[in-house]
């Protein structure tokens, strides 16, 4: 690879080649065939520094953080404080404070409803969700519009994937005191239009979460840039652990609130009559946090960031481009999900057979996808579907995974017949 040419013009089918070797788990076999991981929106596997350092922590400075005050404790506190510095740089976070570690996306939704929205909805008041969210971004908004007295409000989707923006625009009312909103959909790849998005709320005043879940495995994202008041993501599709993600909060807002776990760590002084909280990002981080899989992240942005979060977006357009054109070419096949602006999710279903059908056969031939309603089931309905198959791509996928998916998808149509209607699944 030319590193001086324009990424439009490179031919990143190397970059695959390069990486794939670092990943353990790819070398596997299933039922007697290479393994092609096309799971990725699911959970990414892990290269091997991510291993290597979850290794380095438990065999070398395994103690509890913060309080120790011994050599031990003070190495695993600096390692994981340096985490929380490696995510503040990955999202360009105005400062370490504004980061909270969590177990994931979920769990930093569940906070921000609970520990923002709860205390500041009342009855009439409005929170805004998308038609495209994943179950993670609808539930807990649900929970806490049952328990205000507030009202869930959705931005439609139209056909091909993207949000209707000019329905938006109407929907962003006076009542509206919260926008929840995914940065890409996980079902449909759809890439939604954030920045104005978030602009155009915040003219009306209204505060931003965006779910970055499916965004941060594939965009350089810029919370400085964006301006949005919550961003949250997960460790585990970003080639990290499970187990860990983080919130990003805007600092004066995460001030103002108060704690939703109470504990230790969340604490600076506590008797039976009053307790003191810690300050920021402590005051949220109850307990001991899961220092572990805090540096395995940072392990992971340090092998993202060492290949170019750039240069994996453009393999992955490219692969989403052949693939894109390769399975418009099986018979019966329709994709579900064309917006213009998609991100690495190729999600689809078949006139011939059941999305659980296609991803079993496909199993059968070592390809991996997921097949089902992908925690959107929502979204399933907007499209009278049960469910789809989704193959998602992540930087260690090449044109040959795709070669054989397609070869793999030409077995189903053998099997279930050429169709040339479709039945909806
Ligand atoms: N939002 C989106 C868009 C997702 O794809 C997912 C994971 N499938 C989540 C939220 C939830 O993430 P987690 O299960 O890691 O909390």
């Amino acid at each position: 690879m030319n590193e001086s040419m324009p990424f439009n013009d490179v031919d990143y089918t190397t970059l695959a080649e390069r990486c794939r070797g670092d990943f353990p788990l790819l070398a596997r076999q299933m039922h007697g065939r290479p393994l092609v991981y096309l799971d990725n929106a699911a959970t990414s596997q892990k290269p091997q520094p991510v291993l290597d350092a979850l290794q380095y922590y438990y065999r070398q400075q395994n103690a509890n953080v913060h309080r120790g005050v011994y050599q031990l404790s003070e190495e695993a506190t600096a390692a994981y404080e340096a985490a929380r510095a490696r995510v503040q740089r990955f999202i360009n976070a105005a400062a370490m404070e504004e980061i909270i570690f969590l177990r994931g996306t979920t769990e930093a939704i569940n906070l921000v409803a609970q520990a923002y929205a709860r205390p500041r909805l009342q009855p009439g008041d409005e929170v805004l969700i998308s038609a495209i969210e994943h179950h993670s971004n609808i539930v807990p908004w649900q929970i806490v519009c049952r328990q205000t007295g507030a009202q869930l409000r959705v931005i439609p989707v139209l056909d091909n994937g993207e949000l209707d923006q000019s329905a938006f625009a109407e929907l962003l009312g006076p009542r509206v005191r919260l926008l929840a909103l995914t940065h890409v959909s996980n079902a449909l790849g759809t890439i939604n239009p954030i920045a104005e998005m978030i602009a155009q709320a915040h003219r009306q005043g209204i505060p931003v979460l965006i779910d970055g879940a499916q965004a941060v495995p594939h965009l350089r994202v810029d919370l400085q840039a964006l301006d949005a008041d919550f961003y949250a993501f997960s460790g585990h599709k970003l080639y990290g652990p499970t187990g860990i993600g983080a919130l990003y909060g805007k600092r004066r807002i995460l001030e103002a609130m108060e704690p939703w776990q109470g504990g230790g760590e969340m604490i600076s002084q506590v008797s039976f009559e009053h307790t003191d909280y810690n300050q920021l990002p402590y005051k949220f981080e109850a307990g001991t946090p899961n220092i572990a899989d805090a540096i395995g992240l940072a392990a992971a942005l340090d092998y993202v960031d060492n290949l170019g979060l750039e240069v994996i977006a453009a393999h992955e357009r490219q692969l989403l481009a052949y693939g894109t054109r390769a399975l418009q070419q099986v018979p019966g096949l329709r994709l579900i999900g064309t917006a213009p602006d998609k991100a690495a999710i190729l999600s689809f279903v078949m006139a011939q057979a059941h999305p659980h059908d296609i991803s079993t056969i496909l199993d059968r031939c070592g390809v991996a996808v997921r097949a089902g309603h992908h925690c959107a089931m929502p979204l399933m309905q907007r499209f009278g579907l049960a469910g789809t198959a989704r193959a998602s791509l992540a930087l260690y996928n090449s044109r040959q995974d795709i070669d054989v998916l397609i070869e793999a998808l030409h077995q189903v149509v053998r099997m279930f017949g050429d169709a040339t209607t479709e039945g909806g699944q």
